[in-house]
C-alpha cells in the first residue's frame, strides 16, 4: 500500500495574530506547518507528503521549514476554496499513483502516530475513514435572541478531525465530479465522500489533535510544547583576523579604541564581533559571516559590525534558541584591552540581549612571535553556547 499525505495549508486564517496565516506561526520554535508535515513525513507508512499553499505564500513557505524530510514534495498552489485546494493537491499526487491518501489540515500540528495508524488500518475495510470525537457536552439550539430554543439530542453526534483517509482513486473521482457539478463549498473531504455515495467510517479521534484557531490556542500549544520540550546544548566557534592599516583607532567588540593604526576591512573591521558572529551562526549550522554579508556587496562597505552580530542572534532566536554565553579572546600586542574590557562586555551584552556576565572578553599578546607579534594585525577567537529546542523528529529525518 502506497500512502500519500496531503497537507492543506492554503488558508488565510490569521486570527491567531502575528500577521501571517496561522500555519506559519511558530510554536516551540517550529512552525505549525512544519510540525504537521513531520507527523506524516516521519511516519513509516507514509511514502510521500504533498502540501498545498496559497499563491501569495511561496516565500512564507520557504522560510517556514527548518528541515525538509525526504518524503516531502514541492508545494502546489491551492484554489479559491478549501475544496479547490484539496483537489489541486490530489491532481498533483495523481502522477504518483498512491493507493491511499490522508488529507490533513495544516493547523493540526499534534496529530500522532497512533491516530494515523487507526485511519490507515480502517481503510483496509472502508473506502473512507476519519477520526472523530463523540460530542460530550450537552447541545443547545438558540433562537435569535440567544436564549435556548431547545436541547438537541447529542446521541450519534461526532466532531470530525483530520487526517481524513481515502482510497485515492475514490476521493479523486469524487472531487472531480463535485467540481464538474459546480459544488465548491464542502468543508471537509468526508462530506464529498458522502455526497459521492461511498461509506466513510469513524475511528477514534484524539483530544490532543486540536485545530489551532485562536491566539489562546497558540498560547496553549506553546505552553504544551515548552512543557514537553527538551533543550539541547549547541556550541559554535569563530575565528577572524584583520591586518593593521593607516588610521587612528580600532573597533573591538563594538567599542572604538584610539590606536596608532586602524584595522583594514570592508566593514568597520571589528575582528571580535566578526568572530562572535561566526560562533553564533555555527551553533545552528547556518553558514558564516561571509555568506550572509558578502564583502562583494557594497551595502556592507564601512558597515558597523554590530549589524552582523544582531542578525546572527536573530537567526538563533528564530529557531527557538536561547544564547547561554559567548566568549572572545583577542590576540594582539597593542592596543591594551584591559581598560576597555568592561565597556566591551557591556556592548556585546547589549547587542545580544543577554547579561554582561554571559560575555567573556579576554586578551593576550603573542610574546612578539609571528605576524601578530610583529604588530601586523589582530586575531579574534570566539565561542558561543546556545540552548535549542531538541526535536526527536530531527534525528529521524
Ligand atoms: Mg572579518
Amino acid at each position: 500500500m502506497r500512502v500519500a499525505a496531503l497537507i492543506v495549508a492554503a488558508g488565510r486564517g490569521s486570527r491567531v495574530g502575528g500577521g501571517v496565516p496561522k500555519q506559519y506561526v511558530r510554536i516551540g520554535g517550529e512552525t505549525i506547518l512544519q510540525r504537521a508535515i513531520d507527523a506524516f513525513a516521519l511516519h513509516p507508512a507514509v511514502a510521500l507528503v504533498q502540501s498545498v499553499i496559497h499563491a501569495d505564500d511561496g516565500s512564507l513557505y520557504e522560510d517556514s521549514l527548518s528541515r525538509r524530510p525526504a518524503a516531502l514534495r514541492a508545494p502546489v498552489t491551492g484554489g479559491s476554496s478549501r475544496q479547490a485546494s484539496v483537489r489541486a493537491g490530489l491532481e498533483a499526487l495523481a502522477a504518483e499513483e498512491p493507493d491511499l491518501v490522508l488529507i490533513h489540515d495544516a493547523a493540526r500540528p499534534f496529530v500522532d502516530r497512533g491516530l494515523i495508524d487507526r485511519v490507515v488500518a480502517a481503510l483496509e475495510r472502508h473506502p473512507g475513514a476519519i477520526p472523530a470525537l463523540a460530542v460530550a457536552d450537552t447541545l443547545k439550539r438558540a433562537d435569535a435572541g440567544q436564549t435556548i430554543a431547545e436541547t438537541v439530542d447529542r446521541a450519534g453526534l461526532w466532531r470530525a478531525q483530520t487526517p481524513q483517509g481515502f482510497r485515492f482513486a475514490r476521493i479523486l473521482d469524487a472531487h472531480r465530479a463535485a467540481a464538474v457539478e459546480g459544488f465548491d463549498d464542502f468543508t471537509d473531504d468526508a462530506a464529498i465522500g458522502e455526497w459521492a455515495g461511498f461509506p466513510v467510517a469513524l475511528v477514534e479521534g484524539d483530544a490532543r489533535n486540536i485545530k489551532i484557531t485562536t491566539a489562546a490556542d497558540v498560547a496553549d500549544a506553546q505552553a504544551a510544547c515548552e512543557a514537553a520540550m527538551t533543550m539541547e546544548s549547541r556550541i559554535g566557534t569563530g575565528f577572524d583576523v584583520h591586518r593593521f592599516a593607516e588610521g587612528s583607532s580600532v573597533w573591538l567588540c563594538g567599542v572604538e579604541i584610539p590606536h596608532t593604526h586602524k584595522l583594514e576591512g570592508h566593514s568597520d573591521a571589528d575582528v571580535a564581533l566578526h568572530a562572535l558572529t561566526d560562533a553564533l551562526l555555527g551553533t545552528i549550522g547556518d553558514g558564516d559571516i561571509g555568506q550572509h554579508f558578502p564583502p562583494s556587496d557594497p551595502k556592507w562597505k564601512g558597515a558597523a559590525s554590530h549589524l552582523f552580530l544582531t542578525e546572527a542572534a536573530r537567526r538563533v532566536r528564530a529557531r527557538g534558541g536561547r544564547i547561554v554565553n559567548v566568549d572572545v579572546t583577542l590576540l594582539a600586542e597593542a592596543p591594551r584591552i584591559g581598560p576597555y574590557r568592561v565597556a566591551m562586555q557591556a556592548r556585546v551584552a547589549e547587542i545580544l540581549g543577554i547579561t554582561a556576565d554571559r560575555v567573556g572578553v579576554k586578551a593576550t599578546t603573542m610574546e612578539e612571535l609571528g605576524s601578530i607579534g610583529r604588530r601586523e594585525g589582530i586575531v579574534a577567537m570566539a565561542n558561543a553556547s546556545v540552548l535549542l529546542p531538541f526535536s526527536t523528529a530531527q534525528d529521524q529525518s
